[in-house]
């Protein structure tokens, strides 16, 4: 039996790309405005796939990270109190 060696459960981060610079309660705006007119998002899960709450309707949607990524504008606001590193 050959030695099966598992990949790595998380793939090495893409360093540097902005729309991973996120924490939870971070508001961002998407390139792709929901369809309520609103293109401002709080991000409300992180993991694999991204949760983000539309500031306008307050509707959820889960992004896969590469989908997130492509559609990421710009950060907005940081919830307080986080502390860095
Ligand atoms: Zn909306």
């Amino acid at each position: 039996m050959p030695t099966y060696t598992p990949a790595l459960p998380h793939p090495p981060a893409e360093d540097g790309h902005p729309a991973d610079d996120i924490r939870l309660g971070d508001v961002v705006r998407l390139r792709k405005p929901h369809p309520c007119g609103a293109d401002t998002w709080r991000i409300v899960r992180l993991g694999a796939e991204i949760g983000l709450r539309c500031t306008g309707c307050d509707r959820k949607v889960l992004l896969l990270r590469r989908v997130y990524r492509q559609r990421f504008a710009v950060r907005l606001s940081r919830v307080e109190g986080t502390t860095e590193r």
